[in-house]
């Protein structure tokens, strides 16, 4: 057993295994879990939700922009509308359609749920009254689009604490410092219906079988440890390692977008944390070192001459702006960017016309736009209400002082490099998850899933919707269905497995094994790719696979958890790397990039690629993009919104 250097200061029980007789089973405490236990609840059967840390602060806990609550009383755009405008131009056919329409549709009305829970979405105190961005009458306020107001700036700081307080006012049964390891099956066979799961408490060591008529999958996604792990630290989540997702995989669940992936990590700085161009900084003014002002440029490249062009698309002719300003395709509905995260702005510091480094021009901004960015957004952003005090109590002063811009970017999405002297290193896997129905009912009999967890989806918003219908859908499914009955065999097979690394007594420890993942991912799953190098990708990851994995060694409950998590990591690339092979093409919306197959999206390959788990083999399928407005379907979102909301007609 391997020795910690600090005694422990938890009792360890590494033999107790606790049993949990639940309804409905909600996995992940995050913003989709926590809604979806709330939902499940609220149908009068029992829940129980497990989470890895304290539901406390479990996910990210803070947001400062709730995007695309069409349902708000001041949106001047319908989803339909929406969706017709962003739909043929770019992003739009790889996106989860169902969890989207969903947003649009609820997005607001949750707000106003969560509100009644203690959350603060408006602007009660009249700090910002008369700004352009707020309105009067509601005090909601608004970001990035200030003609159809499709996106509210909110105090997201008070969410995840409003949301505890009501799942134990709700009498959740809640399960901290739990790590879900495993579903349970019927039979112990994949493929068959979902009865449960398996965890360790990651501070006890304790085992846990929960027995459930309905699982609800909301443990998020899994992605950067993949490819930027380096025995340190990663650029965001750095313990989501992608469990759900294995669990998922290992049962014999449908997965889809799995070679998806976003380019990010790299940037040394804290996120937001650095002055920027970008969302939750958007629309900052950036100057360079001689103090001249960096031009903000539309979709066309055109300069833009005054603020308000930033925030007004009729100004510039457009019905909308999105919240981020996806560059591919030539979408009439892109955001304005600041001309430093454009492939241009290195041409111009070359050419002498503007002096490294560049600073976010706080001072000037009109002021309630630098109050709404420096102490609204800066503050309720997830990462930065640290930085804020930090920042404050050095005597930062937004009204005077400049905020240096390190590499400019916190996301190399946008079509340009992002600035000079920025080096892109890693990759987010965070494109791929669950394929499911307008019931968010998984390919598994009994598991449901939400959030980031299935596929292509991101946002607070949609986290909270899809989980609050994942939930009730559960509820009604479990109110109709049998008891569970554990098979006995797979939960000692699992304990087996779990415990393994506490066992040995020489081996590596799980930074070991995650940086060599992460290792070969980049150097074998990096930018470039071809069939051959991620088929050798593959031979390196079943190496680590039947060594390095077989020789980890935990000496606490927190090593074990994490001595799990690497290796959740390692099946995670298999996954990716299986899904990359499989898609014969290029595609810049999924982060692909194959020498053999240069053509962006080329026809045949405009679909969705599943894969799931076979005998000793992996089993590729795929579904036509659109397949939720496909039969069996309605064939239109709102048909099959009507038909399939779990609640009454709004
Ligand atoms: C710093 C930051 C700021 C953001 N700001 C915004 C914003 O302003 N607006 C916006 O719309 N979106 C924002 N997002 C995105 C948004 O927070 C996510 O889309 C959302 O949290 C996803 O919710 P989720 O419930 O799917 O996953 P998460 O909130 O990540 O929750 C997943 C939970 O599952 C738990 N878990 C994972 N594995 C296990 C396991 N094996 N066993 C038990 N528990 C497990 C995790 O600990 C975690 O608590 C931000 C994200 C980050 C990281």
């Amino acid at each position: 057993m391997g020795k910690e250097l600090i005694e422990w200061p938890y009792p360890i029980d590494y033999n107790k295994v606790n049993i949990v007789d639940t309804d409905v089973l909600v996995l992940g405490g995050g913003i989709a879990g926590s809604w979806a236990a709330l939902a499940a609840i609220k149908r009068g059967v029992k829940v129980t939700i497990v989470e890895e840390m304290d539901i406390f602060s479990a996910g990210p806990a803070g947001v400062d922009h709730i995007v695309y609550a069409l349902d708000n009383p001041c949106c001047t755009i319908s989803p339909e509308e929406f969706i017709e405008g962003v739909g043929p131009w770019q992003y739009w056919d790889y996106i989860n359609g169902i969890s989207h329409y969903i947003m649009y549709r609820e997005g607001y009305d949750m707000l106003c749920e969560l509100e009644k829970m203690g959350a603060k979405i408006r602007d009660t105190e009249d700090e910002f009254k008369g700004a352009e961005f707020r309105d009067d009458e509601t005090k909601l306020m608004f970001a990035y689009d200030y003609d159809t107001k499709h996106t509210l700036r909110v105090w997201g700081a008070t969410f995840r604490p409003a949301l505890t307080a009501e799942l134990k006012r709700q009498r959740v049964s809640i399960h901290n410092r739990v790590k879900v390891t495993s579903f349970l099956t019927e039979g112990g066979e994949e493929g068959s219906r979902i009865l449960g799961a398996t965890g360790i408490n990651v501070r006890t060591g304790e085992f846990y079988v929960f027995k459930a008529k309905a699982t609800v999958l909301t443990t998020g996604r899994g992605g950067n440890r993949v490819w930027d792990y380096r025995g340190g630290s990663v650029a965001t989540l750095p313990r989501s390692s992608g469990g759900g997702l294995v669990m998922a995989w290992n049962a014999g669940a449908e997965l889809a977008n799995m070679e998806g992936r976003a380019a990010g990590g790299g940037d040394p700085y804290p996120r937001y944390g650095t002055g920027n161009p970008l969302n939750t900084w958007y629309p900052c003014t950036m100057i360079d070192a001689k103090g001249k002002e960096i031009p903000y440029v539309d979709g066309k490249g055109n300069i833009l001459t005054s603020f308000e062009q930033r925030v007004h698309p009729s100004l510039l002719g457009q019905r909308f702006f999105l919240e981020r300003s996806y560059r591919n395709g030539n979408s009439p509905v892109k955001r304005p960017v600041s001309l430093c995260h454009t492939p241009k702005f290195a041409e111009a510091v070359r050419k002498g016309e503007y002096t490294l480094p560049i600073y976010a021009d706080l001072p000037g901004m009109p002021e309630d736009e630098r109050r709404a960015i420096f102490g609204l957004m800066i503050a309720n952003e997830g990462m930065t209400w640290i930085l804020y005090k930090n920042y404050a109590e050095a005597g930062f002063d937004p009204d005077k002082d400049l905020l240096q811009a390190y590499s400019g970017g916190t996301s190399s999405r946008y079509d340009g490099s992002p600035l000079v002297g920025t080096k892109k290193s890693g990759y987010r896997s965070y494109l791929g998850g669950l394929v499911h129905d307008w019931d968010f009912k998984t390919s598994l009999e009994g598991l449901y899933a939400a959030g980031e967890s299935l596929f292509s989806v991101h946002y607070h918003g949609l986290a909270a919707i899809s989980g609050r219908w994942a939930g009730a859908k559960a509820a009604d499914y479990a109110k109709d269905t049998t008891e569970p009955e554990i098979f006995d065999e797979q939960v000692e097979k699992e304990r087996e497995r779990v415990y393994a690394p506490l066992n040995r007594t020489e081996g590596i420890d799980w930074k070991e094994l995650n940086a060599g993942v992460s290792g070969a991912m980049r150097t074998y799953g990096g930018d470039t790719l071809t069939d051959e190098m991620l088929n050798l990708a593959l031979v390196w990851l079943k190496e680590l696979e039947e060594k390095e994995a077989q020789e980890l060694i935990a000496g606490s409950p927190r090593e074990l958890a994490r001595c799990l998590q690497s290796m959740e990591v390692l099946k995670l690339a298999e996954m990716w790397t299986h899904a990359a092979l499989t898609r014969k093409a290029s595609c810049r919306f999924l982060t692909i990039s194959k020498l053999e197959y240069p053509d962006n999206d080329p026809p045949e390959w405009h679909k969705f690629i599943t894969i799931k788990k076979g005998q000793d083999t992996v089993e590729v399928g795929d579904r036509p993009l659109y397949y939720w407005n496909k039969q069996p379907y309605a064939l239109t979102y709102k048909e099959n919104y009507e038909r399939h909301k779990p609640w009454g007609k709004k």
